[in-house]
């Protein structure tokens, strides 16, 4: 039986902004540019080109959009969107910091 498990690995943030579509309830966005109203399963953005290698939703049950784009994308990475946006802002804290 395959399930869904959300675990804790090192990533890169700056690729993942870099190639991350942002699934909402109603659209999607690419989260480099901002483009709304994408296909939530998007492989590449129509505005700036980017390939999305991540998928971070707002959805509060998405499994079965999980296994939708599963089926189509076996690459795809789904993260947090909690995790990630926490992330960017301890970052962006931090270079505040710096100035
Ligand atoms: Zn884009």
């Amino acid at each position: 039986m395959r399930v869904f498990l959300r675990v804790w690995k090192e990533w890169d943030l700056a690729d993942i902004e870099k190639h991350l579509i942002v699934v909402g309830e109603l659209s999607s966005e690419c989260y480099g540019c901002h483009k709304i109203g994408m296909d939530s399963t998007a492989k590449q953005c129509p505005d700036c080109g980017v390939f999305f290698k991540y998928t971070g939703f707002r959805r509060k049950d998405p499994i079965n959009y999980l296994r939708r784009v599963k089926d189509e994308d076996p690459g795809m990475v789904f993260i947090d969107f909690d995790d990630f946006k926490k992330a960017t802002n301890k970052r962006d804290a931090k270079n505040l910091l710096d100035w």
